[in-house]
């Protein structure tokens, strides 16, 4: 099914949500757990995987219509609502290393990758918001392909034309060198120790 992409400006606003929906049920929690827990009925599990959609209507209506944003929008509840996925990106803040490589075309002019993402967790500036990344590394293939990366593919070109500018060298440079097996000159192979190659006989010239 062909997936939609919300508009930048909108799927800006939803990522919050799932920050905003961590932060009160902590603090919910802080309070009361048994309200926690009443209110982590947010999440769809219980009512689709534990009970089996066997619960009150409103439950099932409300995991019925997640499971239909999902089926339009990929991962919709992870991406917006999820808690779990909130509280797992407040670490991901402290990472030691940027391992996800940019170019300095991405974003101005090209958009390839942030078109492909299947989260939009590329800015259309190019820059890549780690805590929403999922890392499915499509756009790190992207970035090394010179057959689909504009900047690698100018690389390529470059790389070409320049190999089709060298001037043709004669063809006794370009051949490989005689291995010492291979060379009746070499005086290791006229006293035998090296295996000397089998001499051919002459070819018939058709004289007599
Ligand atoms: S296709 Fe290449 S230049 Fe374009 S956004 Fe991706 S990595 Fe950057
Ligand atoms: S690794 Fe995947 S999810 Fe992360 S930014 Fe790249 S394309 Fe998007």
């Amino acid at each position: 099914m062909p997936q939609l992409r919300l508009p930048w400006g909108l799927h800006e606003r939803l990522w919050p949500i799932k920050y905003i929906v961590f932060l009160g049920l902590f603090a919910v929690s802080l309070h009361s757990l048994a309200q926690a827990e009443v209110l982590a009925e947010e999440e769809p599990f219980k009512t689709a995987i534990i009970l089996k959609f066997a619960r009150d209507w409103p439950f099932v209506l409300y995991v019925g219509a997640l499971l239909a944003a999902n089926l339009f929008i990929e991962r919709f509840y992870c991406r917006y609502l999820c808690p779990l996925g909130a509280a797992l990106a407040i670490p991901a803040r402290l990472r030691m290393f940027e391992w996800l490589k940019r170019h300095k075309e991405c974003g101005s002019p090209c958009q390839r990758c942030g078109v492909e993402c299947p989260v939009q967790s590329i800015h259309p500036e190019g820059n890549i918001n780690p805590n929403e990344c999922i890392s499915c590394m499509h756009c790190q293939t992207l970035y090394w392909d010179d057959h689909r990366c504009p900047h690698m593919i100018q690389r390529r070109l470059k790389r070409e034309r320049a190999q089709a500018m060298k001037p043709a060298l004669p063809k006794h440079v370009t051949d490989p060198p005689l291995s010492q097996s291979d060379d009746p000159n070499n005086p290791l192979v006229a006293g035998g120790i090296v295996a000397a190659p089998p001499v051919r006989p002459p070819k018939d010239q058709g004289g007599s």
